[in-house]
């Protein structure tokens, strides 16, 4: 072989060497590249999906958050029925008592009462003290066409004072009576409820509802001795139909059940328009008495 030969041969190899090296280097930089380019796309991806994420949790909380807004409003179902609410409830009830009871416990439990039917007409209900399991009074209607209705040893009464104040050109329109419990589960779960979505544990919130809406089975109109009298507005005690009430009543055996002042020893609010019956002679002592019917029967505890 010649010099020559040789000088073009090695030039030939070098040449080969060269090739490698660069397509080797072409190659480990493309691989670079795309492998730079897919992690940079993944990470992007990553963050979008991370947005949409937020996005929906946002969407989520506020559409749980509405639902909150519109129970702040007393439901025109519960005003219709009973135990009408006032925007002054929650300051009132809030005294700060027994704030370190558990959360989820209830402030009530009421024992079950067994009725002396010697004299039903006294049988106290109250948030202490409920009706037997499947209790359910016979009935009559309150008046006659009406829909409402009442045990029917007080349904006599009630229509003998109907027509009484009818005479006088006064409407005693029976609104609300005698209540099944499962009526009285709904009514009272619904106002639990409203208090717990406006953040109120569910001790606090029975608390503050028991004051308006009787726990189920302690209600007086699951006994079928109590009517609510024309409508439950808050200004029931400025009606012609209350004045009669206040003056004639008791002589039909009926009593105001809940007036302010006695709150204490009832555990509910005032309702004016809540009548009960206990007979009339006790309907007649009570009254002059002054006393509400725990402190007549002695049970105010
Ligand atoms: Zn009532």
């Amino acid at each position: 072989m010649s010099t020559k030969r040789r000088r073009k041969s090695m030039t030939k190899y070098k040449r080969t060497e060269l090739k490698i090296v660069f397509g080797g280097f072409v190659a480990v930089l493309i691989i670079t590249l795309i492998l730079g380019f897919s992690i940079i796309s993944k990470r992007k991806a990553n963050t979008v999906v991370t947005t949409t994420e937020k996005q929906t949790t946002q969407q989520t909380e506020e559409k749980t958050e509405k639902p909150e807004d519109k129970t702040e409003e007393p439901s025109s179902e519960e005003d219709s029925t009973e135990e009408k609410t006032t925007e002054d409830e929650t300051e009132e009830s809030t005294d700060g008592e027994d704030t370190t009871a558990d959360e989820n416990s209830s402030p009530f439990n009421p024992s079950t009462i067994s009725i002396d039917e010697s004299k039903w007409e006294l049988t106290l209900l109250n948030a202490n003290y409920k009706l037997p399991d499947g209790y359910v009074p016979e009935l009559a209607p309150a008046i006659p066409g009406s829909g409402e209705s009442l045990d029917k040893r007080v349904q006599p009464y009630y229509e003998k004072m109907y027509n009484a104040a009818k005479a006088e050109g006064v409407l005693l329109t029976p609104y609300s009576g005698y209540r099944s419990i499962a009526t009285q589960t709904r009514l009272h779960t619904n106002k639990v409820d409203s208090y717990k979505s406006q953040g109120y544990s569910n001790y606090e919130a029975e608390k503050m509802a028991t004051r308006w809406s009787m726990l189920p089975g302690c209600s007086e109109h699951n006994f079928g001795v109590a009517m609510d009298i024309c409508n439950t507005r808050d200004d029931f005690n400025m009606t012609e139909q209350y004045a009669w009430l206040v003056k004639h009543a008791a002589e039909y055996g009926f009593i105001e059940r809940y007036k302010g002042e006695k709150e204490q020893y009832t555990g509910v609010a005032a309702e004016p328009w809540h009548w009960r019956f206990v007979g009339v002679e006790n309907a007649k002592a009570i009254n002059e008495s002054g006393l509400c019917l725990e402190e007549y029967l002695g049970k105010t505890d």
